[in-house]
């Protein structure tokens, strides 16, 4: 799932409005790939997804010197809503 290009803005605002700084390298400037991820729950040895997984829909953030990511609830945060994630269409891939 993708973001808009203002859903990701308002991921970088929000870091900005934290004064964000890498806790490795100290440095203050985060990218965002545009990308939800989602953290599943783990049920066993294997990877299954079924009715009723628990999952957390994540965006990232990365230190743009080291690579530290960060996770943010894409709920949570606001970036997306969930109107959004039930609505979402995977546009076609391009050419
Ligand atoms: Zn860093």
């Amino acid at each position: 799932m993708r973001l808009t290009k203002e859903q990701s803005e308002a991921l970088l605002q929000k870091l900005a409005h934290l004064n964000s700084v890498c806790p490795l390298c100290g440095c203050g400037r985060f990218f965002a790939d545009g990308v939800v991820y989602q953290l599943v729950e783990c049920t066993g040895k294997t990877i299954v997804m079924r009715v009723g997984t628990t999952f957390q829909p994540v965006i990232s953030a990365s230190c743009e010197q080291c690579g530290y990511t960060i996770l943010f609830n894409a709920l949570m945060s606001g970036v997306i809503t969930m109107d959004y994630l039930e609505n979402y269409v995977e546009p076609p891939p391009q050419a």
